[in-house]
């Protein structure tokens, strides 16, 4: 249904932002019997900057929210994968759970026809002007006012409605920066191997993501450490053979590590990158773009059950308790990764330990948990320290298990 067909002012839920986290909201919401109007700035296929890798967690949620198999068409499958630091390949798996890569073009397409063919009033290409929190009421760039009993601020990392509640989107400090190009001619190789580079950026890392009509490449870091992305981006290019002049870069800010405490206020919730769901680590957002959506429309319905007390948000956060723990401990875990003073000896570790590879793909394929991780970090840590040691003395050390 269009909002011009529409003659409805006023929605069970209403939500801002048709990436993943939005559309998956309205159709969990739709399939609960409630009435949703998703309002999008920009009209739909649209392009967003994303590496578009997508995890086997990425696919358990998508299957599990939108009730459907990934479209071949659009998701192509790798069981290949190399990881690199300072130009030298510290190991090559071909023989991982699958992930995916896919374009944004295509994702969020796909699944905003899902919550449209699920019933979903269609504001795509509507901009919002302002929220007025007293009336639950959205005022649109053209005037119109769409009313609200919950709504959902699915906006992305620059999010309107984060400004709203808290008057800034994001914390300076702690948002990550990346940038990204899309390569084709020469350097499409679809069946490559998904390439990750270790600290390609500062406190980040680089990729190459081969897919069948382009080859995404990009880097990304916390951005107060990385002050010139650029000068990054085009070393990493030419550690890649890459012509680093080939094509203007786009960079887009994205919450990798900058959780939100609150997401949300009363009867307004955030989520996705809205919210900060991003993994300090992995840099991957999508899959928790779309559980927090779920999760942010489950919470809106229970919320307006008969005999709920509470406000919204406190039902949504209790939801988000795991991806909260989850990504606050991986914060704790990332300067283990990122600081200078441990990059050999991660290095070496990685390079060795077939655990530690092993694990990074789990995390990848949603079937282990940071606070997993953690407790093995924290057995591992004597071994790392001794690593550390033994490498600043010029010695040898001990192969890791
Ligand atoms: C360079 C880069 C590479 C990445 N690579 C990966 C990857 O490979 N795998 C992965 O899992 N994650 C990756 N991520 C993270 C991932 O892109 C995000 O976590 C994910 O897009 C979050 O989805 P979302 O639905 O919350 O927000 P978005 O996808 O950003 O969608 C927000 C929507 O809100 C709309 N909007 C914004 N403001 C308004 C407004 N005022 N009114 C109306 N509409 C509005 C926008 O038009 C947009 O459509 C990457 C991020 C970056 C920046």
């Amino acid at each position: 249904m269009t909002a011009d067909t529409a003659t409805q002012k006023s929605f069970d839920i209403v939500i801002i932002g048709a990436g993943p986290a939005g559309s998956s909201a309205a159709y969990t919401a739709l399939k609960k019997g409630l009435s949703v109007a998703i309002i999008d700035k920009q009209s739909f296929p649209r392009d967003k900057l994303c590496g578009a890798l997508f995890s086997g967690r990425s696919k358990q949620y998508y299957t599990e929210i939108f009730e459907r198999d990934l479209d071949p068409e659009f998701f192509g499958p790798k069981t290949e994968i190399e990881f690199w630091m300072n130009g030298q390949k510290l190991s090559a798996m071909d023989d991982v759970p699958p992930l995916y890569v896919t374009m944004r073009w295509d994702l969020d397409h796909i699944c905003l026809k899902h919550a449209i063919e699920a019933g979903a009033v269609d504001m795509t290409g509507q901009a919002v002007a302002a929220i007025d929190e007293n009336e639950s009421a959205v005022e649109m760039r053209d005037g119109r006012r769409i009313g609200y009993k919950i709504l959902i601020g699915a906006d992305g990392v620059n999010s309107m409605v984060a400004r709203t509640l808290y008057g800034r989107a994001f914390d300076h400090e702690r948002i990550g920066f990346a940038l990204e190009v899309e390569l084709d001619g020469n350097h499409l190789c679809p069946d490559d191997p998904v390439r990750i580079d270790f600290a390609a950026a500062k406190w980040g890392y680089g990729w190459w993501f081969p897919k069948s009509k382009t080859t995404t490449v990009g880097v990304g870091g916390i951005h107060a450490a990385n002050p010139n992305m650029k000068t990054a981006m085009a070393g990493y290019l030419k550690t890649l053979g890459v012509d680093p002049d080939i094509k203007k870069y786009k960079g887009h800010f994205l919450p990798f590590g900058d959780v939100r405490k609150w997401p949300g206020r009363g009867n307004i919730l955030l989520a996705g990158d809205a919210a900060g769901l991003v993994d300090p680590i992995t840099g991957e957002g999508i899959a928790f773009a779309m559980q927090s959506g779920r999760f942010a429309a489950e919470a809106a319905f229970e919320a307006m059950q008969p005999g709920i007390s509470g406000e919204p948000v406190h039902i949504y956060r209790r939801k988000l308790r795991e991806i909260h723990r989850s990504l606050n401990i991986a914060r704790i875990i990332r300067p283990i990764l990122s600081r200078p003073s441990g990059e050999k000896a991660f290095e070496y570790m990685f390079t060795h330990s077939v655990t530690l590879k092993r694990q990074y793909m789990e995390l990848l394929g949603g079937e282990l948990e940071y606070p997993t991780i953690l407790k093995r970090v924290v057995r591992k840590m004597p071994q790392y320290v001794m690593v550390m040691l033994r490498q600043k003395m010029g010695k040898t050390p001990p192969a890791p298990a």
